[in-house]
């Protein structure tokens, strides 16, 4: 990567931990998610059509929240754009458990669906794992079944989770090679940080999860070749903890008091990463992206078997 030539060390004596930069000015090079979402849609349109129907992806919303309900809107949007019919059923804010798992279980057992999705977060008083432990894991394109994560731990085929699958897809686009590479993620949570940690090692980088516990985030960020940004933390990630030529990835959807939307990563890493992710942009329809990819994959396991 050209862009990792944009530092010079200046104190290379083994004994001095903390390496200095010279910050030579560097803008790093964005990758396009929307762009490289909307090529894999296409791409999967063409593996659409290869099918006797169309794949379903049923979505169930439950309640009011804002931020999944405009979610659920852009996930229907993709699979319209697609060609992936989706089924949305909206429970209102009073459902129960059982009003929730009742629904998942009609799916499981409908042959016509390919995927469920359970948007999260769920209201207070359900359990939102045992809602996802009822989706039958040939259908659980979100990759949260515990076996969807089981298989992931132990290199077996099975659903990954959407996000981190969507920032492999972006590292792979630019032509990223992860052996040997030491990859710093940031936060631990079921849905994004495990699964990173485990996809990241899966593909022989060197990984480390720091979560908030974790003293010395900055400095193992500066020993980073990839970071991956995941605490949902404006600013977490400022440009003096970027090893200049870095990847950095940045999961992050948060709202600034004004409303704006922006990710973990400040602005100014701009000036020292070698490729960083946009908010909106990057992360975002990349796992979108992904969960169509397994929907279609769920698919054509179901249709084309026999
Ligand atoms: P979460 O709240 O479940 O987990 C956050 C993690 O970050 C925790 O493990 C916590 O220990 C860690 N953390 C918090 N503060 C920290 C700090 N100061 N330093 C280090 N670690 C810290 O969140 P999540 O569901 O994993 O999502 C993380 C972020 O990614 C959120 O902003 C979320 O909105 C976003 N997200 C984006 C997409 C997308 O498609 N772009 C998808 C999923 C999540």
């Amino acid at each position: 990567m050209g862009s990792a030539l944009g530092f010079r060390t200046l104190c290379d004596n083994p004994l001095h931990h903390n390496i200095q930069w010279e910050r030579l000015h560097m803008t790093a090079q964005l990758i396009d998610g929307k762009a490289l979402a909307r090529s894999m849609e296409a791409k999967l349109a063409e593996r659409i059509r290869a099918l006797p129907r169309k794949p379903v992806l049923a979505v169930l919303l439950v309640g009011e929240d804002p931020a999944s309900r405009v979610y659920v809107r852009n996930k229907v949007l993709a699979c319209e754009r697609t060609g992936i019919e989706s089924r949305s059923v909206h429970l209102p804010e009073t459902a129960t458990e059982e009003d929730v798992i009742r629904q998942v279980r009609a799916w499981n057992e409908d042959p016509t669906v390919d995927g469920i999705l359970v948007q999260l977060p769920l209201p207070r008083g359900i359990d939102a794992q045992r809602v996802i432990e009822t989706v039958a894991l040939e259908k659980d394109v979100d990759g949260f079944h515990v076996g969807s994560a089981g298989a992931l731990v132990t290199g077996r085929e099975g659903f990954r989770p959407c996000t981190p699958s969507g920032v492999m897809e972006m590292l792979e686009s630019i032509g990223y090679e992860l052996r040997g590479k030491h990859a710093l993620v940031i936060g631990r949570s079921n849905i994004v940080g495990k699964p990173m940690a485990m996809m990241l090692l899966e593909k022989d980088a060197t990984v480390t999860v720091a979560h908030s516990r974790t003293p010395n985030t900055k400095e193992l960020a500066l020993a980073a070749d990839v970071i991956v940004a995941a605490a949902g933390r404006a600013d977490l990630v400022t440009a003096d903890m970027v090893k200049p030529g870095a990847v950095v990835i940045d999961v992050g959807m948060n709202r600034r008091p004004d409303g704006r939307l922006c990710g973990d990563v400040a602005d100014d890493v701009r000036d020292a990463a070698g490729w960083l992710t946009p908010v909106p942009g990057g992360v975002g329809p990349m796992t979108i992206a992904m969960l169509l990819v397994n929907t279609v994959r769920s698919a054509e396991m179901r249709l084309l078997a026999q």
